[in-house]
């Protein structure tokens, strides 16, 4: 197909202005420093150190808690205040490390020894890429090294970066493309030495068009001494381009459902950042201990990209964007659409943490919703074809056999059903909590049998 685009999907107002011509800052944590457990899909990580432990930066605190986990690793040095729990964004509590800060910044011993991967072997890397800790950083919090296992005898035709950055109001992944493109393709070069005979592609969403033509310039100055196929693809702005699915539809035609990993479709999809990770992992030894959070929305003094430590507290980001000007009436964990409601600032920056968005009004919140008055529009918008208002009728009266007959397991949460609904039915909201059901009660039985 190769339409660089896909069917369905929304035109959000954007915000990106508000935050887009801010150059990223690096930011110095004032505060304790709290390393979530849970920053990841799968098995929480498990601690390594105890209260009064002194840790160095670069030092792993905590080791994966199974194959799909991750390893957690300290930003600052300083003194182990406790291993506890600790609220996180979704309110619920984590367990964790709170790392007092000496300030100074002492690391360990290989920490930022530059190295060429091209004399690392495959293992070399794939294990640097493991013990750095680096998971999807778009918001899913898969750990690489877990996509990066593929089955033996799969091939891999595509590594996909995604730099669609669909999401409104987020500028993180946009402020890297035009500051940091290098590290990105260093990071593109980096996976395609472990499939050889991928292409590498980045999907950049066309109204990034600065942010297009930095990664294309940064592609043809990078040292490439086997050549590797990169590319930059121009994708249309639509919401949710860059949804994984949409992703791979977009650039290679080729489509996978809920029971697929793109591997099975031959790719591998990577976010912006998580490559300029994996390149700072691999070829500088420095595991994932920071990243480029979007602090915005129309209650913020002056919108900023941070580069913050992880752990740092995200009511310091608030406070070094200038403070709220206008009591916020919702914040929100990532982006408007996807993102999380959250009802403290007293949580940390995770390796997810991309934006922060602050609004005076919760347009939608304030909205009763209304009877459906049937015009269709969820069905014309949902990106996977599905039915939302038949599934959300399901959702509600617990039918989860209907709610799987069409195919609810196939939705991605994107909310455009919602977004679009005139009647301002919360259809995304109920359809997700369904699907967690069933999905909560398949793992139970698999794990009775
Ligand atoms: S049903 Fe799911 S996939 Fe379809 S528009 Fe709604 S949230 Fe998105
Ligand atoms: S968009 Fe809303 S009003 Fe229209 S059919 Fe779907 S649920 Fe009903």
């Amino acid at each position: 197909m190769f339409g660089h685009s896909f069917l369905g999907g929304v035109h959000p107002k954007d915000g990106k202005k508000l935050s887009a011509s801010a150059a990223i800052e690096s930011y110095v944590p004032k505060g304790e420093l709290v390393y979530l457990m849970n920053q990841h899909i799968g098995a929480p990580a498990s601690p390594v150190v105890k209260a009064g432990d002194r840790v160095l930066v670069g030092q792993t605190i905590a080791e994966p808690g199974g194959f799909v986990s991750a390893p957690v690793v300290s930003s600052v040095s300083g003194t182990v205040k406790a291993v506890g729990p600790h609220i996180c964004q979704n309110g619920d509590t984590a367990l964790s490390v709170t790392v007092v800060n000496d300030g100074l910044y002492e690391t360990t011993e290989s920490f930022g020894v530059v190295r060429d991967f091209s004399a690392m072997t495959q293992d070399e890397i794939k294990k640097a890429i493991l013990d750095a800790g680096i998971v999807g950083m778009g918001g899913a919090g898969f750990p690489t090294h877990v996509k990066l296992a593929v089955k033996p005898g799969m091939k891999i035709d595509y590594i996909l970066c995604n730099g669609a950055e669909c999401e409104p109001y987020i500028t993180c992944d946009y402020r890297l493309m035009l500051e940091r493109p290098e590290k990105a393709v260093l990071g593109m070069l980096i996976l395609l030495s472990l499939f050889p005979d991928a292409s590498g592609v980045f999907g950049i969403e066309d109204n990034k068009k600065d942010g297009i033509a930095s990664v294309r310039k940064a592609v043809e100055q990078a040292d490439n001494p086997d050549h590797r196929n990169v590319s930059v693809v121009s994708l249309k702005k639509k919401y949710p381009q860059g949804g994984e699915r949409m992703l791979i539809s977009a650039i290679t035609g080729r489509k996978i459902n809920s029971k697929q990993l793109p591997a099975d479709a031959g790719c591998i999809v990577v976010n912006f950042s998580t490559l300029i990770a994996v390149a700072e992992a691999v070829a500088e030894q420095k595991p994932l201990i920071h990243r480029v959070v979007t602090i915005t929305g129309d209650a913020v003094a002056r919108p900023s990209n941070f580069d913050a430590p992880i752990g740092t507290n995200i009511s310091e980001l608030i406070e070094a964007a200038g403070g709220f000007k206008t009591d916020p009436e919702k914040i929100i964990s990532g982006g408007p659409m996807m993102g999380a409601a959250i009802y403290t600032l007293d949580i940390p920056v995770n390796k997810t943490t991309s934006c922060i968005l602050s609004f005076t009004k919760d347009e939608l919140g304030n909205y009763e919703p209304q009877e459906c008055i049937r015009c269709g529009k969820c069905l014309t918008t949902c990106p996977e074809r599905l039915m939302p208002i038949k599934l959300k009728n399901a959702a509600d009266v617990g039918d989860y056999e209907e709610f799987e007959k069409l195919h609810g397991l196939e939705c991605i949460g994107c909310g455009c059903c919602t977004f679009i609904c005139p009647a301002k039915r919360k259809l995304s909201q109920s359809i997700t909590a369904a699907k967690n059901h069933v999905l909560a009660e398949k793992k139970a039985r698999a794990k009775k049998a």
